[in-house]
């Protein structure tokens, strides 16, 4: 019987907690206080951390910053981005990368993701596309890197700026090549459920000096190194606390990457076991991923229908982490707060049918039930298979 209806769970032991940390971080944490001085100006640790994080994804520099849609908005700014000027975003996507836009008073353009990989489909973009498109942000999602080579052709064709959401991308690669190195602006997120994070946080690859000292001066209130107020921007600095975590985290992550790889390389072999479920596919150019989300989307045709919500939940009655995965933007009340544009929204699920299957269908898995024993993701196929068993039919594919 189903732990959902009272009967025994697959497993009682939990997953690895994240963040992993030990006395590691403590020390970072008392380095830092004892410096003296807490904040960037005066302390090491932010500039340390931007040079380290910059060199793992073979970027000429980084810049810390508060959380990830800080870092998109300062993308946003960096890139022109003028209000009523239109960034074409990926329907499917965590809703910060459109919200960002729309804090811009720029109008986010949802755009239908490949129906495999569950990113920005490049094949989609010349018919979004208007004289007002400024920018597209590829996000890639999960992890995946998004088809960059077709993204940053087709932007270059059209004189439209890239900006990479790589909140869930940390340490990826692209034919072997970090980030950092594809010519684009690249942003990050620390928040607390990112494969690299101090609770909160945010970053920015970018391609070159001039960008770097332009950004830092963004992100400075407006002020030069030279303390010139040259700009109207805002503060989105990053105390010397948050780096140094970062820092100490920064140490720890090579091996958890590695972990999460062959953990994964094990949760797909027992999944593909499964009938009636697809799994987010993988780019072969898509060289590293951090595996922060595994994603498998329910065929409802060969399931019979079941409903997506009661699946995760049985899943987390199992005993294991599971989740629905993210409303298409449109979907979502915050999108239409605005600014959208002349846009409803049945005509955005007529066309990102992609992005409105993997929102309602798709379920995700967190990363930490990688970091645990070949046991642990075994577990999560057992848990699957006994759900999808006996879970009743609906009969109908939900209705979209
Ligand atoms: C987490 C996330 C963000 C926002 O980052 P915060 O640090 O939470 O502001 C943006 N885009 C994507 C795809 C994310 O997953």
């Amino acid at each position: 019987m189903l732990a959902l209806n009272g009967g025994p769970k697959v497993r009682e032991r939990p997953y690895p907690r994240w963040p992993e940390y030990d006395e590691t971080e403590s020390l970072a944490l008392i380095r830092a206080l004892e410096q003296g001085d807490w904040s960037r100006h005066g302390g090491k640790e932010v500039q340390a951390f931007e040079r380290e994080f910059a060199e793992l994804h073979a970027a000429p520099a980084a810049l810390a910053v508060t959380n990830g849609s800080h870092a998109l908005e300062l993308a946003l700014e960096l890139a022109g981005v003028e209000p009523g000027e239109e960034v074409l975003v990926p329907a499917y996507t965590f809703v910060a990368t459109s919200t960002a836009v729309q804090r811009r008073g720029a109008v986010p353009v949802p755009v239908d993701v490949d129906p495999d990989t569950f990113c920005l489909d490049p094949a989609a973009l010349d018919a979004v596309a208007t004289d007002r498109t400024r920018a597209v942000i590829p996000v890639h999602i999960g992890g995946h890197v998004a088809d960059m080579d077709a993204i940053t052709a087709w932007a270059g064709r059209r004189g439209v700026r890239v900006i990479q959401d790589a909140a869930q991308a940390h340490g990826a690669t692209w034919r072997g090549q970090g980030l950092g190195a594809l010519g684009s602006v690249a942003t990050f997120s620390f928040q607390s459920s990112k494969v690299l994070t101090a609770g909160e946080g945010g970053a920015l690859l970018l391609p070159d000096d001039d960008t770097y000292e332009n950004a830092w001066t963004r992100h400075n209130c407006g002020r030069t190194r030279e303390l010139r107020l040259a700009t109207a921007s805002s503060n989105f600095r990053i105390s010397e606390f948050t780096a140094a975590v970062l820092r100490a985290q920064l140490a720890r992550f090579p091996a958890q990457n590695a972990r999460r790889a062959t953990r994964y390389t094990e949760l797909a072999a027992a999944l593909s076991t499964v009938p009636g479920i697809r799994l987010q596919g993988r780019d072969p150019r898509c060289t590293t991923t951090p595996h922060y989300m595994t994603t498998f989307v329910l065929d409802q045709d060969e399931l019979g229908g079941v409903d997506r919500d009661t699946v995760a939940l049985a899943l987390l009655m199992e005993g294991i982490p599971a989740f629905g995965s993210y409303p298409p933007l449109h979907r979502t009340d915050a999108f239409w707060t605005g600014p959208t544009g002349d846009v409803r929204r049945a005509e955005l699920a007529e066309r990102c049918p992609n992005a409105e299957r993997v929102g309602r269908d798709g379920v995700m898995i967190p990363h930490q039930a990688l970091l645990g024993t070949r046991r642990d993701v075994e577990d999560i196929a057992t848990a699957l298979t006994k759900v999808l068993t006996e879970l009743p039919r609906t009969g109908t594919t939900p209705a979209a």
